[in-house]
Order: C-alpha cells, then structure tokens, then sequence
C-alpha cells in the first residue's frame, strides 16, 4: 500500500525530533505574541518561550482545558486577525457555548495533507467511490475528511449523515467502495440493510474508515463481519484540528500519529506527569502548524497508550492504541469504578446479544443501581422463558467477572435501543439530574 507523503510519514525519527523541537519553538513564541490568554498564562508560571531547549522543557508549558477554550469564547483563542481566517467549525457542546475554532488558508492545506495521509493509509487510492456519511456543517468530521479524500484524487459522495435507505441506494447504484461514518451508525446501517434484505457483502464495498466515536475490537469484528469490509480507525478533535490527527493503516496495529504536525504525551490523569513508554494514561496534543488556533498541551481526557516501534508498513509515526475511554467517562457505583468500554466488550463477545445496548445508572435509597439493557437476536427473545433466564445469568455472572459488580441485565426487543447517524448514546446517569 503506498504512502501518502514518505518523507515525513517514514522520516528518521531523530531527524523528526529535531523538526519537532524546531516547530514548538516557533509555536510557544507565536501563541506568546498574539494570544493574550497564553501571554498571562505563561508570565504567570515565569515560562518565556526562550526556555524551550528540548523536546522535554513541553513540559514547562501549563495544560489547556476545554474550560480554557470556552471562557474565551468565540475568538479569544485566535492568533490571526479574522481576516486571515477562511474557515470556522465549532463543537457540539451538549452544554452552554461550543468551542469555536479557525483556520486560515495555511492550516487548510495542512489539514487536507494530513486527512490525505489518513485515508491513504486506509488503502483509498484514486480508484475508489467514497459515500461520507459523517455529519457536515460546523462538525468538523465531515470537511475534514471530504478534503483529504478529494486531495487523494477519489470520488467522494457527500451524503452527510442520516437518511439510511438513501445511504443504502447510494450504495447499491454509486457503486461505493469506501465508507467513512461512525461505528456505530456503520453497524446501524448494516442493520437497516439486513432487514431491508440487501446484502451488503455482494456490494463493492470493501473499507471502512471509522472515527468520532471510541469503540473497541469488538465492534470493528462485528462491523468488519456484518459489513464484509476492512474496518479501520482513526482519531482526531477539532480543539486541536479535527480527524487527520492519527489514523491506522492496513495492519491495524494502532493508529499512525502525525508526529511532524503534532507532540504528543501520555500522561498520568490524576499528576499530570508522564507515564513510562507504553503505560495507559492521558493523551495531550500540542499541535505544532497550526496558525490560526494553536493551543498548548491541549488535554484531551482520552485514554491510550504510545508505541513507538516499527510497524511493517514502513511509516516511523508512532501509534496510538484504539480509544476505548476517556477519563471523564469513568462511572463510579457503588465504588468502583467502571468504564462502558469494560461492558461493551463483556457484551460483544456473547454469541446472541446484538451490538446495541444501554448502561443505565441510577440511585435508589442509599445504594447504586446498574441496568444494562441488550438487544438480543430473535431467536433468544423468542426462546422458552427458561432460556432466556438461562441467559441473562450468563450474561450477569460474565459482568460481574469482568466489573466486579451486579448488574441488572434486562433483555429488550432488537430495534428498541434508539441508533443515531452520529455518536452512539450509550450512558444513561440519573444520579447527576437529582
Ligand atoms: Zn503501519
């Protein structure tokens, strides 16, 4: 499989810590003069950006958080006049004002090199007819992608997301080979077409390129079966850029990282120092192009590991392992803590349960309560109410092997739990609206 750009995707790494350092300089100075936000913060902590010798002095710099980014909203963050900015996406902030974040031309033409780099590690060449059913608008998914895919020279159709017949005819007349959506709206579609008796293996449909969304080998197992196609992922926010920051290529061994455009840490969540090579802890950005919004040590709250060894494509980025969760997705019950991704992956290795399923938490009395709620085939749901009791123990006893806790395991009808074209609503907390 070609390599998009070998001179950077395949660079010495030395060579690439040199650009690194020679990029953060520039960036520390540049956020220095024009951000009044890091000009204070960094008189603040007696840090000029002459200080920055190494690679490792990054770690002088003080964090920024989403709090950061929506106290200044709209555009605190900018370091260019808006005269120089040509493009403005913002976040889906469920709560309160979005993030908004620029580009200028500049950044543009990086953002499409490196999502251009994504798909080609993929395996999207010229050839292929892509369907992008992410979600355009001020979502930065969809551009993001749609840019680096044209730059790649392929067909792109920009469905957008939604409207799962129209994404199937699309399908089936347009000839599709590549589809870019979330996970779960990847494994909502298959189900669209199941049901509406399409088979979708017979399609020309051969790679998926996934994202927006943690998920784990379960679910691109599921996708990879029921879809017929080659699953990859790839990763990116649009407080730091939007997708392009990291993606896999056809081994599926971790997501290539664009390490001459960003620095990447992992650090402990609680210290906020780093972890050893190759432990879990926190990813924090610091992007290293980026004119118009450029942002420090930009935490991320997902949680992954680094591994900096040769992959047998030829690329020298290092990978970042799959998101499965992120720090702030944690539940505690009753003491413990759970991470969804420890359910979902109890759940997708049960032969009967489809990949749909609700956590919900709630408190009665004193005392936390767990319900999980799984769409089962037909067959289960029909079976003899013996069965299915049968069933719900193995379920219940293989959670509680893996999250140390009772759950309520409550089968419900395929098609109940609600799908969504966008990011999959997997977590229901009733204890925080008390
Ligand atoms: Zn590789």
């Amino acid at each position: 499989m070609p390599i998009w750009n070998p001179e950077y995707e395949s660079m010495d790494r030395e060579a690439l810590a040199k650009l690194q350092l020679r990029r953060l300089q520039s960036t520390v100075a540049w956020v220095y003069e024009r951000v009044p936000y890091y000009k204070e913060v960094l008189d603040a902590s007696g840090v000029k950006p002459k200080d920055i010798r190494s690679l490792a002095d990054v770690r002088l710099l003080p964090f920024t958080d989403k709090t950061a980014l929506r106290d200044t909203y709209p555009y605190g963050m900018f370091a260019v006049d808006l005269e120089q900015v040509v493009r403005v996406h913002s976040s889906s902030g469920t709560t309160g004002k979005p993030i908004v974040v620029g580009y200028t031309k500049g950044d543009l033409n990086t953002w499409t090199e490196l999502t251009a780099r994504i798909a080609s590690a993929a395996g999207v060449t010229s050839k292929d007819r892509v369907q992008l059913a992410f979600l355009y608008g001020m979502f930065t998914g969809g551009w993001g992608m749609h840019y680096g895919i044209e730059r790649v020279g392929a067909t792109v159709f920009p469905a957008g997301s939604g409207n799962t017949e129209r994404q199937l005819l699309m399908m089936q007349d347009f000839g599709t080979t590549v589809l870019v959506c979330t996970p779960s709206y990847a494994l909502y579609i298959a189900e669209v077409a199941e049901k509406s008796g399409i088979d979708i293996k017979s399609l020309p449909l051969r790679v998926g390129l996934f994202g927006g969304e943690p998920s784990g080998e379960g679910m691109r197992e599921e996708i990879e079966k029921r879809l017929g196609i080659l699953a990859t992922d790839n990763y990116g926010l649009s407080e730091v850029m939007g997708p392009g920051v990291s993606g896999e290529c056809e081994y599926q061994c971790g997501l290539h990282m664009n390490e001459d455009h960003f620095l990447f840490e992992v650090v402990d969540p609680q210290t906020g120092e780093p972890v050893l090579e190759g432990e879990e802890g926190e990813l924090i950005i610091t992007p290293l192009t980026k004119e118009a919004f450029p942002v420090l040590r930009y935490r991320t709250h997902d949680l992954t590991t680094i591994d900096t060894t040769v992959c047998e494509c030829g690329r020298t980025m290092a990978r970042m392992r799959k998101v499965r969760a992120r720090t702030d997705d944690m539940l505690i019950i009753r003491g413990v803590n759970v991470f969804p991704s420890q359910i979902e992956d109890v759940l997708v290795a049960i032969e009967g349960i489809e990949p749909h399923y609700l956590i919900i938490v709630d408190r009665k009395g004193s005392m936390d309560d767990l319900e999980v709620q799984i769409e089962v085939a037909e067959e289960i749901f029909s079976d003899v109410m013996a069965d299915m009791v049968a069933f719900i123990k193995l379920v219940t006893e293989r959670l509680f092997s893996v999250i140390g806790l009772h759950a309520k395991v409550r089968l419900v009808e395929p098609g109940t739990i609600e799908r969504t074209a966008g990011k999959a609503r997997r977590v229901i907390d009733k204890r925080q609206t008390d």
